[in-house]
């Protein structure tokens, strides 16, 4: 294994010939605790040097005939990482360093819209962006920029997402469209920071799609998330607050169960809609976002070149 691991390219090229894994299921919380067998077989891990540092570990699982990257972006045996720590330019770019074209990624934000409740599942369709102190871009200092975001994720994907459900969902409530308000965290937020949210249009608020979704924009990957709520936002509901416990009174114990479940669901549809885009020719806006700077010669083909080193621009 020892040898695998220094040489995972090598592993991987010899070990998938016909079969490239061009997908990475990327784990919100929870992750690190799905039960045994929901993956599959993990047959190498690794983790990715970058401009940005060393990415979080990618582990490369089969499963049903799919070969898929996974990685768990709060940590690898528990809730390590807050979402403001997580270097989100390091793992997008490990993922197209790896050849990844389709990131289905889950989280677990709060319920604003009064209809979602801790348990449901969503595919939001758009993103409010209240992240303060995270580096947003691959092109600081560089002359890119001006990148359309409508639709703000991969429609194919979250088509497919849709599809799978249907037999994969166990019947679990799963809304269709939605706003996902990401703020900077670690911290919750205030009840008037919810009212505004909702006044703004948000149905759901979490720490960790931005930037990680304009990211993969920018290295043409599509990307498409899973939403299942995990408590209800402050103030949306009258909540007595109880100590020592997990969101302290925002998730009702009665939902916890439901909750969980809601989150073991998502690696087997994700997997289902990967699968049925398997050895698919993309033909959606993500594979082609940079298109206008390659016509005018100014990326190359080698997307390690597009980049710029940290620090270089100004912010
Ligand atoms: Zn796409």
């Amino acid at each position: 294994m020892g040898d695998q691991l220094r040489s995972p390219d090598q592993l991987l090229i010899k070990r998938a010939p016909a079969n490239p894994s061009r997908v990475l299921l990327l784990g919100g919380s929870g992750a690190y605790a799905l039960p045994a067998g929901t993956l599959g077989e993990r047959l190498s891990s690794r983790r990715v040097r970058t401009p940005y540092g060393l990415s979080s570990p990618v582990h490369l699982y089969e499963r049903d005939g799919l070969r898929f990257f996974f990685l768990s972006r709060h940590g690898e045996r528990g809730y390590e990482k807050t979402a403001p720590y997580v270097n989100y330019r390091a793992n997008v770019y490990a993922a197209k360093r790896l050849g990844v074209e389709r990131i289905f990624a889950w989280t677990g934000p709060g319920a604003i819209f009064p209809r979602y409740r801790p348990g449901d599942l969503v595919l939001p369709d758009d993103l409010l962006d209240f992240t303060r102190n995270r580096p947003s871009t691959f092109y600081e200092g560089k002359g890119i920029g001006f990148i359309r975001q409508s639709p703000v994720f991969c429609e194919t994907a979250r088509k497919a997402l849709r599809s799978a459900w249907g037999p994969l969902g166990g019947g679990k409530r799963l809304h269709v469209g939605g706003t996902y308000a990401c703020t900077e965290g670690p911290r919750l937020e205030t009840p008037a920071e919810i009212r505004f949210l909702a006044s703004a249009g948000a149905h759901l608020v979490g720490m960790t799609l931005c930037p990680e979704a304009f990211l993969a924009r920018e290295l043409e990957i599509c990307y498409a998330p899973v939403a299942y709520v995990t408590n209800y936002a402050e103030g949306v509901k009258r909540l007595p607050y109880r100590r020592g416990t997990l969101f302290e009174g925002m998730l009702p114990p009665s939902l916890a169960s439901a909750v969980e479940a809601a989150k073991n669901a998502i690696p087997a549809v994700a997997l289902a809609a990967a699968g049925a885009l398997a050895g698919e020719e993309r033909d959606c806006p993500c594979a082609v976002s940079m298109e206008r700077y390659r016509k005018r010669g100014v990326i190359g083909p080698d997307f390690r070149d597009w980049v710029a080193q940290p620090g270089r621009g100004k912010r």
